[in-house]
């Protein structure tokens, strides 16, 4: 089969099974050129594996310091003559490589919400490596079926409070126009805190710790974003903020679990903002990245997840470095993102931007080749008119 993209919005319905491996490889020639973590985590639980941070986060546990892996994920596999997601072609690729190089990795594939898949990791964890010294919390979903309750949490991305009016564009036929959206009612919000909230990583750290599955010391940690000021009544102060504010309590709890655990920590890290596949479905947002890229590019300051996530590894968690939090008590790896010349450039740019200027004014060259990576297009060396076949089963 030839697989092309196929885009629908602000999602790929193809993906490239070859080219997600490349993009993988990309990532990981990124982190070995870093050289080794020193004091880099050894065992490491990856929730929300496959793509993103969780993904960048794998890499640099594996391909820095050596780490076991055990990505948790929810992808759809492949099938004859279907492709799958490109997490699951992220995941192969990175089984592979991991392997290659004699490090473990092992993949579970199903709703990291459920009762069903944490059993599954407690055992694989117990089995196979005994105990984690590092936890990962990434997970991006649109809906969570409560463990206990069976009910269907659907999130949603709303202002609070009142409506919002803002620019947006449509990446794909790179119209700039207005939105409004309307305010979240108080059971969208309740929602969106039960599926983006931090109920589900304290689930999660309650299980290991009983199972008895963290090592000494361990850590964990979860991504969560602040940006500026024009992005505030959809993505802080919005509903989507709600739930990071209730991601912190959980990490100031997880927190105090692991600080009785021989001296451990949990805490949030404050991340640049991307293209992923969770970020392109956030209206005004990509308009925003659209912008930032083309002030950090211009300034020699871009980074992707791989570089974040390597930077956050070593000048926070490890290489002798401890975190350095901000008055919240977050880690803040959007550092680069937030100086405040950078985003009096955004300032400066964004009332002026329109359809007609969309490519000068703006990455939108850059966010479009970004997207298309996720699916594993327009990688180097890859040639997409030569068949390839779809279906790929997880080593
Ligand atoms: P992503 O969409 O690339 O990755 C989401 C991951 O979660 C995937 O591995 C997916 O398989 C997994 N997942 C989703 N639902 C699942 C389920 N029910 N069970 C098991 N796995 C499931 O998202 P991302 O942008 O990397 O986001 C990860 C975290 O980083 C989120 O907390 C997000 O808010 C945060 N963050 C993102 C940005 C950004 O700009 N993208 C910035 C700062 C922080």
């Amino acid at each position: 089969m030839i697989i092309k993209p196929k885009v629908r919005g602000f999602v790929c319905v193809t993906a490239h099974p070859e080219g997600c491996a490349a993009h993988v490889q990309e990532w990981i020639d990124h982190v070995t050129a870093q050289g080794p973590l020193q004091g880099g985590p050894k065992k490491v639980l990856v929730i929300g594996a496959s793509t993103g941070y969780g993904l960048a986060s794998r890499i640099t546990a594996a391909f820095g310091s050596g780490a076991a892996t055990l990505g948790i994920f929810f992808e759809r596999p492949s099938e004859e003559g279907r492709n799958a997601t490109p997490g699951w072609y992220n995941s192969i690729g990175f089984t592979h490589a991991a392997r290659a190089r004699g490090l473990y990795a092992q993949n579970i594939n199903g709703d990291a919400f459920s009762d069903d898949i944490k059993r599954q990791a407690v055992e694989t964890i117990r089995r196979d490596l005994g105990q984690v010294d590092l936890v990962v919390y990434s997970l991006a979903s649109p809906r969570r079926t409560h463990p206990r309750t069976g009910v269907v949490h659907k999130s949603v991305l709303k202002p609070v409070g009142a409506s919002y009016v803002n620019k947006t564009v449509d990446t794909d036929k790179g119209l700039v126009s207005e939105v409004k959206i309307e305010p979240a009612s108080e059971a969208e919000i309740a929602d969106t805190i039960a599926v983006m909230g931090g109920e589900d990583w304290e689930l999660w750290m309650n299980a290991l710790s009983e199972a008895k599955l963290l090592a000494p010391g361990a850590q964990s940690v979860a991504y969560s974003y602040i940006g500026p000021e024009v992005t505030w009544a959809i993505y802080k102060n919005g509903t989507i903020g709600l739930a990071k504010n209730d991601l912190e309590r959980a990490a100031r709890h997880i927190d105090s679990l692991l600080k009785l655990n021989g001296g451990g920590r949990a805490f949030i890290s404050v991340n640049k903002a991307l293209v992923t596949q969770a970020s392109s479905a956030i209206p005004v947002v990509p308009l925003y990245i659209s912008i930032l890229y083309k002030i950090m590019k211009a300034q020699g300051t871009h980074e992707g997840c791989i570089e974040q996530i390597q930077r956050l590894f070593s000048t926070h968690m490890y290489h002798g470095q401890t975190p350095k939090f901000d008055e919240a008590g977050r880690v803040r790896i959007d550092d680069w993102e937030m100086r405040p010349e950078i985003q009096a450039a955004v300032r400066e740019i964004w009332p002026r931007v329109t359809t007609e200027n969309l490519a000068a004014e703006t990455d939108i060259v850059g966010y479009r080749s970004e997207f298309l990576k996720l699916f594993g297009f327009g990688l180097p060396g890859i040639n997409y008119d030569a068949e390839t076949e779809p279906h790929r089963l997880m080593p």
